[in-house]
């Protein structure tokens, strides 16, 4: 099965690789999207670019796992799933919206 799906949104390159790099541990290949056309856009902010991370559906459950630890843990952000805002790990709920993370993405 050569099928790839989207199973993240990362903020920004940084958090894309940080990502696959842990899934890549757990034996998780990761395929990211989006990064090309960062380079060819130029000097927009970091949060305007926006990378997708693209996986095995027979992994994701372990994706799943990894992402929910990385949210949790050491000073990742994530995204709210009402407004779409980035939001510090260290926040419980989105400080613009009031949502709470969907712990099922
Ligand atoms: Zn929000």
């Amino acid at each position: 099965m050569n099928e790839w799906i989207p199973v993240y949104q990362a903020a920004n390159s940084l958090e894309a690789h940080t990502l696959k790099g842990a899934m890549e541990v757990a034996g998780i290949a990761v395929l990211l999207q989006g990064e090309a056309l960062s380079g060819a856009l130029g000097e927009l902010p970091v949060n305007a670019v926006e990378v997708t991370l693209l996986i095995h559906p027979a992994d994701l459950e372990g994706a799943r796992h990894i992402l929910e630890q990385y949210r949790r843990g050491n000073g990742g952000s994530w995204r709210c799933p009402r407004c779409g805002e980035h939001n510090a790990a260290s926040f419980e709920i989105c400080w613009r919206c009031g949502q709470e993370p969907d712990p099922g993405v």
